[in-house]
């Protein structure tokens, strides 16, 4: 963990979130900033700056992390679906250095993206 990275800091529970989920490996809390009737992120504890930065011994907490953002989003509704994005640097429109997983959902079809 880092003592100055915001989503480190919300895991430790130093800054408060709207917390989901939590076990040894990952964090679930909902979006501060929602752009969907769903919208958390899911983080691993470990620190780690983005998806540019992973190693092979991140693979348990990241695979943890998927399987988990496929359980919550169906516990927070998103029964027929959703849309993961991982945002990596600074062409990725990366703003939080701490790699996340933004799941989006709702009832209704998300816009497209591309
Ligand atoms: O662009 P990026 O994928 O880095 O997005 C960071 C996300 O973290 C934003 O959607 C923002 O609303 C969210 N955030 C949050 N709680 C904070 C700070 C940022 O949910 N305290």
């Amino acid at each position: 963990m880092s003592d100055d990275c915001i989503f480190c800091r919300i895991a430790r529970g130093e800054i408060p979130s709207r917390k989901i989920y939590e076990d040894d490996l990952v964090f679930a809390f909902h979006d501060i900033n929602p752009i969907a009737p769903v919208h958390f992120l899911v983080i691993p504890k470990v620190h780690v700056a983005s998806m540019a930065e992973l190693e092979d011994e991140h693979e348990a907490a990241l695979g943890r992390a998927m399987v988990v953002a496929g359980k919550i989003a169906r516990e927070q509704g998103a029964t027929d679906g959703f849309r993961t994005i991982v945002n990596t640097g600074r062409v990725g429109r990366q703003e939080v250095y701490h790699l996340h997983i933004h799941v989006l959902g709702g009832p209704e079809i998300l816009p497209a993206m591309l």
